[in-house]
């Protein structure tokens, strides 16, 4: 764990204002509009703003990402590049090195103006104040990595809704409800091992005393509620939708894929997250002499389960799915002797549910078909499932996702640039759409690359996203005014 301490003085630098005249290109251009020609003293009020002006509001992309990178000083990763910024990221949840972080985080927004909660899992909401009360439109990621991972994944959806308070600042921009951001904790389950879980007691789905007794991975003696209280991060307030209800989610994430990239396009309006199905598969034959029995007396178990594995990756191409077999045991494990058991986890992946229906019904009778075949010299062969774990699809809520496609149009001003998108992976937005609306926002992944030190997002591709975001809120903000909920 690296830790970086700072004189005091200097730990929380205010980064220069770069003026917009400063800045090139149409966004520039833009910006000076929005800022020139307004009398300082005038408010902006999101529910008076109209297309024109609201498009107009964009972040300042410069401070965003130089703001993301001084945030990595703490836990500062391995090295793959000769730039100061060209290290992974190692800022396991409740590390001395994310407590500094949460600390900047406290810090910056209250300077902003922002009212911090923190609750009894230290979810840390910092929110700012619309006309009238009620419960806060919320920016919301994580600041945790995994042990080797990088400086985008949570920490740009966090840096984003920071940036987001900030011009709304310094635009003395008037929202008619609460608006906020909020660091969900332990999203990566890399140190305590369930991901989300913090998020996850928030909405209700795990329980409270479960998620503080989850022990550090690797035999440490340490809890989520022993490390929350050392840190300082274990808050009064209840862990709960309830105490702390949030009118909606908005989470910018880095895609972690490669579909972006490869198509060219900018933003991914996600739509939800797709289902997935656990299964432990086993195949039992027989054990025999590898030397003294012919092929067609053989039940080989393990024959039947590599054939099984090609079949479901054939099987889940054409469902449109994917399949994938991470786990493989076989027994006895001797080099001469036939393996008469064999067990393997299926993980299956679909857009909706009714794919997984299919692909889940045509498998089960694939697998029948080769135990009971000659290919395998089936003698004897059997196959049984147990299903481990199910995860049915989730579809965010359709207002937040028409707040970002409208977003992303007025920004990229052209929507071949954004696609809709289903994440493969789980979010803190999966949880926080149980209890709110929720959408997501992607932006590119260099080679589709994360949860690695060298995964990277361009700072023109970071600016893009916080935009997108910023003017998520603003919109829902509006129509919120606009439907007095
Ligand atoms: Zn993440």
């Amino acid at each position: 764990m690296t830790r970086t301490i700072l004189p005091r003085s200097s730990r929380f630098p205010i980064l220069p204002w770069r003026k917009f005249s400063s800045l090139t290109g149409p966004r520039s251009a833009a910006r000076a509009i929005s800022t020139a020609t307004r009398d300082p003293r005038t408010k902006m009020r999101t529910w008076e703003l109209d297309e024109q002006h609201l498009s107009k509001i964009r972040v300042n992309p410069t401070r965003l990402i130089d703001e993301l990178h001084y945030t990595c000083q703490w836990g500062t990763g391995q090295r793959w590049g000769k730039a100061d910024s060209e290290t992974g990221m190692s800022r396991l949840a409740l590390s001395d090195a994310d407590k500094l972080a949460r600390d900047w985080f406290v810090d910056t927004t209250k300077s902003l103006g922002c009212k911090i909660s923190v609750d009894a899992m230290g979810n840390t909401f910092a929110i700012r104040p619309g006309r009238e009360d009620g419960p806060p439109t919320c920016a919301g990621s994580h600041l945790d990595t995994q042990p080797s991972g990088g400086r985008y994944d949570g920490i740009l959806g966090i840096l984003a809704g920071v940036e987001m308070l900030k011009v709304l600042s310094e635009n003395r921009v008037e929202t008619a409800f609460p608006v906020g951001v909020v660091n969900w904790t332990n999203e990566e389950g890399a140190r305590f091992p369930i991901s989300m879980v913090s998020s996850g007691v928030w909405a209700g789905e795990i329980p409270l005393d479960r998620a503080h007794g989850l022990k550090e991975v690797g035999g440490g003696s340490h809890t989520m509620k022993s490390e929350l209280e050392r840190i300082g991060y274990l808050g009064s307030l209840p862990a709960s939708y309830e105490a702390m209800p949030l009118a909606a989610h908005f989470e910018l994430h880095i895609e972690q894929g490669p579909i972006l990239e490869t198509e060219k396009q900018k933003i991914g309006i996600v739509k939800g997250v797709q289902a997935y199905r656990w299964y432990t598969v086993e195949v039992d034959g027989q054990e025999a002499h590898t030397g003294t029995t012919p092929f067609n007396s053989r039940a080989d178990a393990l024959l039947a389960a590599a054939r099984m594995i090609c079949t479901s990756h054939t099987a889940a191409a054409d469902h449109g799915a994917l399949a994938s077999t991470g786990i493989l045991t076989l027994s006895p494990g001797s080099v001469n002797t036939i393996p008469g058991k064999v067990t393997f986890s299926l993980d299956i992946r679909a857009p909706t549910d009714h794919i997984l229906d299919k692909l889940e019904e045509h498998l089960k009778s694939d697998f029948d078909f080769i135990v009971s075949t000659e290919s395998t010299h089936g003698l004897g062969l059997a196959v049984s499932w147990q299903t481990d774990s199910v995860s049915p699809a989730i579809h965010f809520h359709d207002d937040c996702i028409s707040t970002v496609r409208a977003s992303a149009n007025a920004i990229l001003g052209d929507d071949k640039l954004s696609r809709e998108m289903v994440s493969g992976a789980g979010h803190d937005s999966v949880y926080a759409s149980r209890r709110c609306p929720t959408s997501m926002i992607f932006v590119p992944s260099r080679n589709g690359i994360s949860h690695n030190p060298k995964e990277y997002t361009s700072p023109e591709d970071c600016a893009i996203g916080a935009d997108v975001l910023l003017q998520s809120v603003l919109r829902y903000d509006r129509l919120r005014f606009a439907r007095k909920v």
